[in-house]
């Protein structure tokens, strides 16, 4: 069991809290970094809040992006202490540093309910250093800045790093609300989850999903699989798939989850039409079977057909987790096959959960409200890592 949370741990305490405040941010027509998205740092807002109720002095620390290890401008978390400033309504004061001196005299210097945002922790190469003495150091240094931690960054679970793990043991700790309310999600989808249960895989990559389908395998009743990785499934039933994405290294490793699907009865829902193009492009797009793609087009994203047959079997299932677009979302041409299955997700009578920070910013983009949705999660690699069966550090640390 984790640890819960308790007014009496932290009322008038200095706190630092781990959040997950990985936004992605994109350049307007100026060349200004603005918040594409900002359901992370809102999804902070309740721990935060209950912090400022019981007059916690609070420091927070994220990361954003992967700067490993050095300074870079364009991943300073000072934007992000401006939107939660603004979201709080309230100062939100910015450290342009983890542990230097004058940090530690601000940190020293916190009043009850005033906060501190550190600049991106992954400036400081010990945070994710692989040396544990490294880390366990860097944790020791950050320990200074408070006297409890709360761990709140779901996003980060998955990662053994110095403020999701080291701290959380250097410190007396609880779990953030952000936290308990993910795990207690992801809980539902592991522990006697209603039936029929159907997950939706897509994305880029085969090799990032084949932990996860694998365990996935003995407790789902269908798996349907889009997005790039699709085509490595497509491949291996013997399809041609042109200039499509493929990991050959895969194709052994999918067909015995084929194998094992049939063993155990779990249907592996495939599209039966694709869209295609010349490119890697917004252009171009043109419906064909999976029996017919050519040899110099793309797939891009699932056709039409494929959607619907999609769509059908989210919306007869009680529980649907959906991590991954079904295709290319970012260009328009290709982005109905990820609408078509958002849209029914919002038609589950049962629970309908989005995993994961991209899949989110997805469905956002397409107009959907996270009041659509049962549970919008923060973590993609941390909910898929936990449906896998992992033990991930982040929670270890805070039992
Ligand atoms: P992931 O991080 O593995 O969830 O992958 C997300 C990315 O997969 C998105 O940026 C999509 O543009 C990309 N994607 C989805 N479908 C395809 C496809 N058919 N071909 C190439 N990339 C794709």
């Amino acid at each position: 069991m984790i640890s819960e949370l308790k007014p009496e741990a932290i009322k008038g305490k200095r706190v630092l809290l781990r959040c997950d405040l990985n936004v992605p941010l994109s350049k307007d027509d100026n060349g200004e970094l603005f918040i594409a998205d900002d359901g992370r740092i809102r999804a902070s807002i309740p721990t935060i809040e209950f912090l400022l109720k019981e007059g916690a002095a609070i420091v927070i620390c994220s990361h954003l992006g992967r700067p490993k290890g050095e300074r870079n401008s364009e991943l300073s978390l000072r934007p992000v202490a401006q939107r939660l400033s603004e979201i709080l309504k309230k100062e939100v004061k910015f450290a342009d540093d983890a542990t230097s001196e004058t940090t530690l005299s601000v940190t020293n210097d916190l009043k009850p309910g005033e906060i501190v945002l550190l600049e991106n922790i992954r400036f400081e190469p010990a945070e994710t250093s692989k040396d544990e003495n490294e880390r366990k150091e860097f944790a020791a240094k950050l320990s200074k800045l408070a006297d409890f931690y709360v761990g709140d960054g779901f996003g980060a679970v998955h990662r053994k790093h110095a403020s999701v793990y080291e701290l959380a043991k250097a410190l007396p700790h609880a779990t953030g609300k952000l936290i308990a309310a993910e795990v207690a999600v992801l809980q539902k989808l592991t522990v006697n989850p209603a039936r029929p249960y159907t997950v939706v895989l897509g994305g880029a990559k085969v090799s990032d999903k084949i932990g996860v389908i694998n365990n996935l395998l003995k407790k789902v009743d269908r798996i349907a699989i889009g997005g790039g990785m699709v085509f490595t499934f497509l491949k291996a039933k013997g399809y041609e798939v042109g200039k499509s994405l493929l990991e050959i290294e895969s194709l052994d490793t999918v067909n015995s989850i084929l194998n094992k699907a049939r063993d155990l009865g779990v249907e592996i829902l495939l599209p039966t039409d694709v869209v295609v193009a010349p490119n890697f492009a917004d252009e171009s797009p043109s419906v064909v079977s999976i029996t017919d793609i050519p040899v110099d087009q793309i797939g891009l994203d699932i056709g039409p057909e494929s959607a619907k047959n999609f769509a059908a079997a989210i919306e007869s299932s009680a529980t649907v987790f959906w991590n991954g677009p079904m295709g290319v979302f970012e260009f328009s041409n290709f982005a109905e096959g990820t609408r078509r299955i958002a849209e029914a997700l919002t038609n589950v009578n049962g629970l309908s959960v989005v995993g994961g920070g991209d899949s989110a910013a997805a469905v956002r983009k397409l107009g959907f409200k996270d009041s659509d949705f049962g549970y919008i999660s923060t973590g993609g690699g941390a909910s898929l890592e936990y449906l896998e069966g992992k033990e991930l550090p982040g929670l270890l640390a805070l039992q």
